[in-house]
């Protein structure tokens, strides 16, 4: 008899976790397990602000794909996904095409630019290695140009983040680590360094403990930083954004560095192959498969879960996608063993860090608050968490965060 084939597409934390966990679950005369990735490499997106604003260097963040998965089980695709065939159940790649029986989609999820002109084409963005280490390398040569030209222009120094959110606060708390230490490299004066935190809603981290939202924001003052809350990036032009504030007359800032991290949307080939999405993301049944496609799973940044408490999305997070990956392989384990009955998803919500650099952070763990180095220290045992859950505890020694205050 064939043996069935499960085809899983992407390798962040979702896609990585339902092949590390099928590897265990099943032996390989059960089914055949191919797994497509862009890179050869899987990279820590939790960890991405790190390499932008560089402090951690790029190849701290990414890891071997081979160096994870069960070579005699797992046939590992490095190649890009152009489209899902769903009807003739195949996946279509930039080198070729590749059937399944059962197909995992975890191709994570892009920024949102919700049509704002110019954010493509002029703001940077923190969601790869490659934009990252772009990231990284563009704020490097504002600095390094700065005293090369005879008239000096002080708005190379002005850097702007888009969006208070989670991505936006831990980037900020990155780059004000990272400020003083440029500055004492290419001998640039401290006090010309501008940043400005534009953010949209009446508040930082809108939805978060208010009381560790107030902490973060004096940290992150304290280390020079400006918000300008309540206000909306309008446009971004080579040189500038253009920003509004309710009925006030939109006004430009003259910026070196945008970046954008003011939110995420599922990956653009959930729609280009069909798929009834919500700004890109399917809302999953309880078990994770497409309502009507009893064959395709949708997991992490590109699947939308409804929190029956609230009656509202979950947020996107590595959390809830190493947690969908876990059920979905014990599903299609099921699946392949002709059981009708799957498990139903439910999120296990542990808590939410969010670091403020390498010394401070605030978060909510099992329901108490943290601030501090305390928060920091439990930042770092989340990260070594997630790399222990993939790769086991050779993964937490090779790539770990070990450095305690
Ligand atoms: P990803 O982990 O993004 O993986 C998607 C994979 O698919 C990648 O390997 C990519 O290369 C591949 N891929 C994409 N398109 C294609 C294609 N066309 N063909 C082939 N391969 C493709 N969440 C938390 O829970 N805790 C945190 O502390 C946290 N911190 C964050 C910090 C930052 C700076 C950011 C940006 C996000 C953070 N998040 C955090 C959110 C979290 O990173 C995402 O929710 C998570 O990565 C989603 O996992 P995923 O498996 O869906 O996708
Ligand atoms: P987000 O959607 O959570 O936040 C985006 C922010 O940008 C919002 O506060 C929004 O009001 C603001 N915004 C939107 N349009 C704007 C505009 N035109 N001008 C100015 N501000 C604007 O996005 P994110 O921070 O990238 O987070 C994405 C996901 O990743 C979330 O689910 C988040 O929970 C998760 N994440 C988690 C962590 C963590 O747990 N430590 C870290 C980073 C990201």
């Amino acid at each position: 008899m064939r043996k069935p084939k499960i085809v899983i597409i992407g390798a962040g934390y979702g896609g990585l976790m339902t092949t590390v966990r099928l590897q265990k679950l099943i032996g390989v005369n059960e089914a055949d397990i191919v797994l497509i990735n862009k890179n050869d490499y899987h990279y820590e997106t939790t960890w991405l602000h790190e390499a932008s604003a560089g402090t951690l260097h790029h190849d701290k963040v990414r890891y071997d794909i081979r160096d994870v998965i069960d070579r005699s089980k797992v046939d590992f695709v490095q190649d890009t996904v152009v489209e899902i065939n769903k009807e003739a159940k195949k996946v279509i790649l930039e080198k070729g095409e590749v059937e399944y029986d059962y197909l995992v989609i975890a191709l994570g999820g892009e920024s949102e630019t919700f049509g704002i002109k110019g954010l493509k084409e002029y703001a940077f963005g923190i969601t790869n290695v490659n934009s990252s280490r772009q990231l990284r390398e563009h704020i490097e040569y504002q600095f390094a140009t700065y005293n090369m030209e005879e008239e000096k222009n002080d708005n190379r120094l002005v850097l702007v983040v888009g969006g208070a959110g989670f991505t936006g606060i831990e980037f900020l708390g990155e780059l004000t680590n990272r400020i003083p230490e440029l500055c004492h490299e290419y001998d640039v004066d401290y006090h010309k360094v501008k940043i400005i935190c534009v953010e949209a809603a009446p508040t930082v981290l809108p939805g978060f403990d208010p009381e560790l939202v107030n902490y973060a924001v004096s940290q992150l003052e304290r280390k020079g930083v400006e918000f300008l809350i309540g206000t909306a990036i309008k446009e971004a032009t080579p040189d500038s954004i253009i920003v509004g504030k309710g009925e006030e007359e939109p006004r430009e800032i003259k910026a070196g560095t945008v970046v954008w991290a003011a939110g995420v949307r599922g990956n653009s080939i959930i729609e280009k192959s069909g798929f009834e999405a919500m700004r890109g993301r399917v809302k999953v049944q309880l078990d994770l498969r497409v309502p009507g496609f009893d064959d395709v799973f949708i997991i992490g940044d590109s699947s939308l879960v409804i929190n029956e408490e609230i009656n509202r999305p979950y947020p996107p997070t590595a959390q809830i996608a190493m947690q969908q990956g876990e059920v979905v392989a014990r599903n299609i384990a099921a699946l392949i063993r002709n059981k009708t009955e799957l498990e139903t998803f439910t999120f296990d919500n542990k808590g939410t860090v969010c670091s403020l650099g390498e010394d401070d952070a605030i978060g909510v763990v099992f329901g108490k608050k943290i601030t501090g180095a305390k928060a920091a220290f439990m930042k770092k045992v989340v990260d070594n968490r997630s790399l222990f859950m993939i790769g086991g505890a050779g993964l937490v020694l090779k790539k770990g965060k070990f450095k305690i205050f």
